[in-house]
């Protein structure tokens, strides 16, 4: 008999379910796991939306697969909890039939509604309350771009909801929504710990189309033997409700002491760190999520994480590229092997990386990247370093407003695609004059969940038990001579962006004229 936890990410491309050891030498081990993918569609520019039955039975499929996989039996299962994206809207009529797909974070639709939010309605004043900073991926924000949009749908609809809810309603027949996953709505008052009036009346909204408020350590029951069958589970199996997948991640990476950064760079990247209470940033430029009452997650979302290296390898390095397809090598470390030709600082050269526009720190969708400081000596492989840099020093620019709130940071936990790269690494832990530490390998935010289950369930006693299980890949610590180099860039690097604002808005106003 192995006592096991399952934790199941219903993420933006798939669902992941792991099972892991909750009792003795196990604890924390992987004994098996399985993803379901599903597409991302796009029918209309901007638009980014999903399947809410396609995704629900992704994760029956899942956790099924995953029971399978480890080879454990259902009553061995002493929980299953859930991690899963932020920010996603359902709207669902009075028998509970979507009438929208899943409009998730990426969906754009809904930009004009944030200007005008900010412009009219105090927008600072709400993200202050909610934790949630007013843009397009709000769902407060997309509710008021359904309303306006398409008024025949908001008519119709009983509820709003969220994937997870849409998934929980499907398994365990309740519309619950845990204070995670509602700190991501900009709708929920971090203080009350309870819908927030400010918002709902700005929305239109009462708290009756909205599903009931629950801790992230909530338990329910499946609804039946059948369903459990089909799960692999039996039927009085704990179901812990979670969290979002950000906040999850800091508890699976082990970043949950105060001092400790999360630092992700995969295709976007983020920041966060944990505080005991909610804390917000009096210019707006962090989020404030819930992972526990007891547990905050500040921090800030960036665009331009690692899909400026992808651009660059697929924009400018096809001859690199070809040659590394040749001899068998990932691309991504021939460019990190030229950018490590060149010393820190790229001889001067600074690289803006706003190509998709960008978040924290600055919320600005209009931002685009440039090159500065270009001159005669800088050669190709000077960019390229630039490029990777730069990417580091814009998550720095969200430091500041990190530190401002929780006091100094000492410890970065690095994940993400980028974390593959020594030279990367290296960077952050020079850029941020920070030790850099690599977690093991796990699904974090699975792994966060499948944690936050045990604490729940009470076999965990405190959630500071969770950092220890997990080990560490690399650690770096900072070059003094290269952080030196990169303090007297920074501040250049974080000013330029600020005194450009009213350019950034005219030459975004020409490109959307222009293509
Ligand atoms: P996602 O966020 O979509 O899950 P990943 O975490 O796998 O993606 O990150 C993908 C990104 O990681 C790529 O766009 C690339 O910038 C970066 N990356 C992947 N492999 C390497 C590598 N060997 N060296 C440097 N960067 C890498």
């Amino acid at each position: 008999m192995t006592r096991c936890a399952i934790g199941v990410d219903i993420g933006t491309t798939s669902t992941k379910a792991v099972v892991y050891g909750s009792h003795g030498k196990l604890r924390g081990k992987v004994l098996g796991d399985h993803a379901v993918e599903y597409p991302l569609d796009t029918p209309v520019p901007g638009a980014a939306e999903q399947d809410p039955e396609r995704i629900h039975q992704a994760v029956v499929a899942a956790l099924h697969g995953a029971v399978i996989d480890a080879q454990v039996a259902g009553k061995d299962v002493v929980c299953v909890a859930f991690s899963a994206a932020m920010h996603s809207l359902i709207a669902v009529d009075a028998h509970d039939a979507p009438l929208t797909p899943s409009y998730t974070w990426a969906d754009n639709r809904a930009a004009p509604w944030a200007e005008r939010v900010n412009a009219e309605h105090d927008g600072l004043g709400i993200y202050r309350r909610t934790g949630t900073p007013i843009h397009p991926m709000s769902p407060l924000i997309k509710l008021l771009w359904l309303r306006h949009e398409h008024p025949q749908i908001w008519k119709r609809a009983r509820r709003f909801i969220g994937i997870k809810e849409y998934v929980l309603k499907r398994l365990c027949g309740e519309y619950v929504v845990d204070h995670s996953i509602a700190s991501a709505t900009g709708l929920f008052n971090l203080a009350s710990l309870d819908w927030d009036a400010g918002a709902l009346a700005l929305a239109e909204i009462d708290p009756s189309r909205l599903s009931t408020l629950v801790p992230t350590t909530h338990r329910m029951k499946l609804m039946d033997a059948a369903q459990a069958h089909a799960l692999g589970l039996v039927a009085d199996t704990p179901i812990v409700v979670g969290a979002n997948d950000g906040v999850l991640s800091n508890l699976g990476v082990g970043a949950i002491e105060r001092g400790s950064v999360a630092l992700t760079i995969g295709t976007s990247g983020a920041m966060r760190t944990v505080v005991d209470a909610p804390q917000t940033d009096p210019e707006g430029r962090t989020f404030c999520y819930a992972l526990t009452d007891k547990h905050w997650v500040v921090g800030g979302p960036v665009n331009n994480g690692g899909i400026v290296l992808r651009w660059v390898r697929d924009e400018f390095a096809a001859a690199e590229t070809e040659t590394a397809k040749r001899l068998g090598l990932d691309p991504y470390d021939v460019l990190t092997h030229i950018a490590q030709r060149i010393r820190p600082g790229a001889a001067g050269l600074l690289f803006h990386p706003y190509l998709a526009g960008e978040r924290a720190p600055l919320w600005n969708a209009d931002l685009r990247g440039s090159f500065f400081g270009l001159a005669m000596h800088h050669r190709k492989e000077h960019m390229i370093r630039a490029v990777l840099e730069g990417v580091v020093m814009n998550l720095h620019t969200i430091l500041p407003a990190v530190e401002a709130l929780i006091g100094r940071t000492h410890v970065i936990k690095a994940t993400g695609g980028f974390a593959r790269s020594p030279m990367w690494r290296q960077m952050l832990a020079d850029v941020f004059d920070r030790e850099v530490i690599v977690p093991e390998s796990i699904e974090s935010s699975c792994f966060g969940a499948a944690m936050l289950g045990l604490y729940a369930i009470g076999t965990l006693k405190s959630l500071d038990e969770v950092a220890p299980l997990i080990g560490a890949t690399y650690t770096h610590r900072p070059e003094p001579a290269a952080a030196v180099v990169y303090a007297r860039l920074a501040p250049i690097f974080a000013s330029l962006p600020r005194q450009l604002e009213a350019q950034y808005r005219a030459i975004a106003a020409f490109q959307r004229e222009a293509i």
